[in-house]
Formats: structure tokens, C-alpha cells, sequence
């Protein structure tokens, strides 16, 4: 890798970093297409993230990849939002234009579509009732993705039933929040569930959703990535439903954010799941 005074920097910002693929994925792809380029972690203070990127307007570099706990303050600091990182309430890219602006995007939820449409080919989003657990960033965001790419509806469930009324009435449209005692109808009528809580992070159980309600045709989805196989995922597959994992999405949101950086698309010739599946130390799928 060759790294001039002339190369496109960009970055991935969060608090902490350490553990980020973004830097590992975006180097690999640098490498292969042999730009004069370079991508690196920062870690700014929680209290110094909007100075350390107003800091940045003008060019200094030339994007950001914005992870937690800094998504929702990162529109703040935007003179341009994109409809999708409105919707999400959270953007996890920042674009430095040379004439100083700065312009925030959200490309977690094409990377959830992406994900979906690799993994579950030929699925249509648009006829099939989506049911979201949870009611965290992550919920948000996998809504108004959903919501914008034209789902007929998107129920959203959650344990603390306010927080799912909040992200629907600002979304509005086709989300509706809806409390856990209308899961199971819920289920039998929905072409897409996504567990979006954090249940199942590190290994243990998943939502307590009864999946083999859904229909056959149902595709089941899991933000979670670590482990890869979550105990939910597990389940989805013995009652027979197809499934999409949570690296898949962390994945695809990398390919527009490097488009934005580099302007040109990852090589298909770095086989992405690997790298990163040795990073997280799990065996390829
Ligand atoms: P968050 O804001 O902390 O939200 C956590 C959600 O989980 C809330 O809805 C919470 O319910 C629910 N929850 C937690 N413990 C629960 C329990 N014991 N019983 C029932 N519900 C429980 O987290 P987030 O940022 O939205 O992230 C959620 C998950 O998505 C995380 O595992 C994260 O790693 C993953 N994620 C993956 C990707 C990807 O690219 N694959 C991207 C973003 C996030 P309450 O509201 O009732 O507390």
C-alpha cells in the first residue's frame, strides 16, 4: 500500500474503536485496487466528538464512518441529511465537501437491504409485512430503511412499548408500534422478522419469538453478529425459515460508504465475509 502526500484519507469514528472491521475491510479493499489511500480509526472523547469534527470541515479528510455512541450527534453536526439518516434519527457517514459542508447519510439501512437481498434472493420487500423487536437505534434505522425501500408495513415490538410509540410517530407512515401481547398474530402474518434487540449478543438467548408461527415463505433476520449463528437464527432455521445474519449487513454497509470516500466501487476479488470472520474469530460460513 502506498500512502503519498497526495492520498484520500477517511476514517471510522467511535468510542471505543478498538474492535471496529471497518478499517480492516476498507485497508483490504484500498490494497487490492492499489489507491493512494488510507482509512483509520479515531476514538475522540464522548464530550469531543462535535469539535473534533467541525475541526474537519473544509477537507482536512475526506469522509467519516460514524459508529457508537456518536450516529445521532453526527446529523447535528451536518449542513445536509439525507432523507434516510433523517428518518433513521442517525447517520453513520459524514462526507467533508471541499467547499466546507458537511453531508450525513445512513448507509446501515441499504446494507440491511443488501444483506436481505443476498442472503434471501428473490425475497420482496414490498408485499411482505415486516415485524421489528426492539426499539434501539438499531430499530430505528432497520424502519426507515424498510419504510423507505416500500414495505407494506413495519410493526415494531419492544419490551418498553414507549419506545417503539416514539420511533413511530416520528417515522409515521407505514410503522406502527405494537405491544408484545399482538406478537404471535403479529408473526403469523409477516414476511420478515428482525430481531433488533441486543438479546443474543455474546451468545445467549435470543427474543422469545415464536418463529415457527411465521409463515413458510418468511424470512428471518438478525442484527446481531456475534456469534454469527445466534441462538434466534438457530431457531429460525429448524422451523424451516430462511435466514440473514448480522455480518452480512455490517458488510454491506461498508461497499456505499466507500463509494463515497474513494468513488470507486470494493473490488469483488477480497472476499469480505472471510476477512472479516477471521476478525471476529469465527469459523467461514
Ligand atoms: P439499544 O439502543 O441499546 O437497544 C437495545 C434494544 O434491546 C431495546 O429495544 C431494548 O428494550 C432491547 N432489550 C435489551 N435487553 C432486553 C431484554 N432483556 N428483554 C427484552 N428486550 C431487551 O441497541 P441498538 O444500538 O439498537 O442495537 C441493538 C442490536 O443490534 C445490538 O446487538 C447491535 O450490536 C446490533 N446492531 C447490528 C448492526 C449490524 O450492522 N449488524 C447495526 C446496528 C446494531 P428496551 O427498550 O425495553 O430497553
Amino acid at each position: 500500500m502506498s500512502v503519498t502526500g497526495a492520498a484520500i484519507v477517511a476514517g471510522v469514528c467511535g468510542q471505543p474503536i478498538r474492535h471496529s472491521l471497518s478499517p480492516v475491510l476498507h485497508n483490504a479493499w484500498i490494497a487490492a485496487l492499489g489507491l493512494d489511500a488510507a482509512y483509520v480509526p479515531f476514538a475522540p472523547a464522548e464530550a469531543a466528538f462535535e469539535t473534533f469534527v467541525l475541526g474537519l470541515r473544509g477537507g482536512a479528510i475526506r469522509g467519516l464512518n460514524v459508529t457508537i455512541p456518536f450516529k445521532e450527534q453526527a446529523l447535528a453536526c451536518a449542513d445536509q441529511i439525507s432523507d434516510l439518516a433523517r428518518l433513521a434519527g442517525a447517520a453513520n457517514l459524514l462526507v467533508f465537501e471541499a467547499d466546507g459542508t458537511i453531508r450525513a447519510d445512513n448507509t446501515d439501512g441499504p446494507g440491511l437491504i443488501e444483506a436481505i437481498a443476498v442472503q434471501a434472493p428473490g425475497f420482496d420487500l414490498g408485499t411482505a409485512p415486516a415485524v421489528i423487536l426492539g426499539a434501539g437505534g438499531a430499530a430505528r434505522g432497520a424502519a426507515a430503511a424498510l419504510a423507505l425501500a416500500g414495505a407494506p408495513k413495519v410493526s415494531i415490538v419492544n419490551r418498553t412499548l414507549s419506545r417503539a410509540e416514539a420511533i413511530a410517530a416520528s417515522i409515521g407512515g407505514v410503522v406502527e408500534a405494537q405491544p408484545e401481547t399482538e406478537l404471535d398474530g403479529l408473526l403469523a402474518k409477516a414476511g420478515l422478522v428482525i430481531n433488533a434487540t441486543s438479546l443474543g449478543l455474546g451468545g445467549g438467548a435470543g427474543p422469545a419469538a415464536r418463529l415457527e408461527l411465521t409463515p413458510e415463505s418468511a424470512v428471518v433476520m438478525d442484527m446481531v453478529y456475534k456469534p454469527l449463528r445466534t441462538e434466534f437464527l438457530r431457531r429460525a432455521e429448524a422451523a424451516g425459515r430462511r435466514t440473514v445474519d448480522g455480518l452480512e449487513m455490517l458488510l454491506r454497509q461498508a461497499v456505499p460508504s466507500f463509494e463515497a470516500f474513494f468513488g470507486v466501487t470494493p473490488p469483488a476479488s477480497v472476499d469480505m465475509r472471510a476477512l472479516a470472520l477471521a476478525q471476529l474469530g469465527e469459523a467461514a460460513k
